[in-house]
């Protein structure tokens, strides 16, 4: 895509274009110059220029009854396209997306162990690389690619604190040198919570907590219609809020961390200690024999209706909508959304978390706040990823 030059005085309005069409997909010129307070002739000078440079193109014509049938202008989904990557446990995803958010590839559960070593670095580059090389678009058509990474992030510096902090220069641009797109850097939990809040169907909400039960708890907010950082990037750690007066240590280093009582690694460490005190499970041998026990192993135990991991995970599930209803009562979000490997579980999960929420939370403030499962599931991450590169570019180059 022809690129519009940054800083230049077109540039803030073809951003409002680009942005209104990716929210509302197509629209008239009428339509785009009431939603943008500008003139019929004003916006059809800008999108004749960017009609030009390929980015816009007629979708259509407006269906009505009688007089003239005005096109519908929107985005060209060949104009670019955006990458994602999503590291999870011991596999990463990835994908690349048209302009419009169409999927051109995606492939998932590719073995990778994300450590923080120059060999783990080098070989997530040559697995991107890889990938890169079956998506039928060229690299330079590839506008951004993000990588969503765990833990400490700071997406407007590019450095990662958690992972792969192995060298000086920010992870970004070492990505961007080693893989010849470019590449920006995002938490994961808040490239799930973008990627529900963009791909899900939520576009209408304001605002949107979004917490991933996985093996620690992260959370993810989108604040009227935007993603929130924080100061530094680190907004989102609720998982290591001190919420009990426990001795249990958290991997962050201190204890009682909400993680420690309820988490997929509280939910490891609480069946343990049941199995290791003469509690029964269908799992209960596959434990005793191999000495530990997988979080998947938990999970199917659940789906097979477990009665010990059934209850554990109500348990977990009332811990956290407890810790919630704060989040309800200082956002008064239109919805909170439930994502991770533990919303695999469905109402087992969310039930107790519902309840939980509603009785501690502030009735008048809970009355109207959705709480849901996500709806992208394993998916959350790896779309978020797309749709976040998507967004910081246009960002980044129109600003
Ligand atoms: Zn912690």
């Amino acid at each position: 895509m022809t690129r519009i030059e940054k800083g230049s005085k077109n540039a803030l309005m073809a951003k409002r274009i680009i942005f209104h069409y990716l929210n509302y997909g197509h629209d008239t010129i009428a339509n785009l110059a009431k939603k943008l307070n500008l003139s019929v002739p004003t916006v059809n000078k800008f999108l004749e220029e960017m009609a030009a440079l390929d980015i816009i193109k007629v979708k259509g014509k407006l269906e009505m009854s009688g007089g003239r049938h005005p096109a519908l202008y929107g985005l060209n989904p060949k104009a670019c396209y955006f990458g994602g990557v999503d590291i999870k446990n011991g596999t990463v995803s990835m994908a690349v997306l048209d302009l419009c958010g169409s999927v051109v590839t995606k492939t998932d559960n590719i073995p990778f162990v994300c450590e923080n070593t120059t060999e783990s670095l080098d070989e997530l580059c040559r697995l991107i690389c890889e990938f890169l090389d079956t998506v039928p678009v060229s690299r330079s058509a590839i506008m951004s690619l993000n990588v969503n990474i765990s833990g400490r992030v700071n997406p407007r510096t590019g450095y990662s604190y958690s992972y792969f902090n192995v060298q000086d220069q920010p992870l970004a641009d070492i990505l961007t040198g080693k893989i010849g797109v470019h590449v920006c850097i995002d938490n994961d939990t808040r490239a799930m919570a973008y990627g529900e809040y963009v791909c899900g169907s939520y576009r209408n909400d304001r605002n949107v907590v979004f917490v991933n039960v996985s093996w620690g708890i992260g959370l993810g907010l989108i604040l009227d219609g935007k993603v929130f950082y924080g100061n530094s990037g680190f907004s989102g750690e609720f998982g290591h809020m001190v919420t009990y007066d426990n001795e249990v240590i958290c991997h962050c280093g201190k204890k009682g961390c909400l993680e420690t009582e309820a988490s997929g690694s509280a939910l490891h460490r609480k069946l343990c200690q049941r199995l290791d005190a003469g509690a029964n499970s269908l799992i209960a041998d596959r434990y005793r024999a191999n000495g530990d026990i997988t979080l998947d192993d938990i999970l199917d135990a659940v789906a097979r209706e477990d009665l010990l991991c059934l209850e554990l995970i109500e348990e977990i599930g009332q811990q956290l909508g407890r810790w919630l209803a704060g989040m309800i009562n200082i956002f008064n979000p239109d919805t909170v959304i439930i994502g991770g490997v533990l919303a695999n579980t469905g109402d087992y999960l969310l039930q107790p978390i519902r309840v939980a929420m509603r009785r501690y939370s502030l009735n008048l403030v809970n009355k109207d706040t959705k709480i849901c499962l996500s709806q992208l599931g394993a998916d959350a991450g790896v779309l978020g990823a797309c749709v976040i590169a998507r967004s910081r570019a246009f960002e980044d180059m129109l600003e």
